[in-house]
């Protein structure tokens, strides 16, 4: 598996780092977001190193659709009904992570456009 060194997601995907675990298997794991930004905030996170949604490539087509049916689920089991999916890409778009991550968000009335 393609992993960083140094990169916080890589050293939780492998049980280095702590988490709050929710699920994984061979492609993914979601975790609690240790910030949260509202009462539900979860990522969904493949276990492969790739920097940024711009890095992803053809070979990678299978595991991104994989990641949103991982946020759809772990929306479900959350109990949300309606949710919010974010992926930022780069500083200018607020990534501060950068293993590429789904937010999955929910629990509050989320506004439109995002800021
Ligand atoms: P982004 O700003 O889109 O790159 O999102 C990174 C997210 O990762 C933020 O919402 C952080 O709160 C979250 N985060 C950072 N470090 C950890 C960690 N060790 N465990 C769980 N979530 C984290
Ligand atoms: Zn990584």
């Amino acid at each position: 598996m393609n992993r960083a060194p140094g990169c916080i997601f890589c050293q939780i995907a492998s049980k280095e780092k702590p988490a709050r675990l929710l699920y994984e298997d061979n492609d993914c794991i979601v975790f609690e977001d240790i910030n949260p930004k509202a009462p539900v905030h979860v990522l969904v996170v493949p276990r492969k190193h790739i920097p940024t949604l711009n890095d992803g490539t053809q070979e990678d087509e299978a595991l991104l659709g994989r990641l949103l049916r991982i946020a759809a689920r772990a929306a479900r089991e959350k109990g949300l009904s309606g949710f919010r999916t974010v992926i930022n890409t780069n500083a200018e778009a607020g990534q501060t992570i950068f293993h590429l991550h789904v937010h999955v968000m929910g629990g509050r009335t989320m506004r439109w456009p995002p800021g």
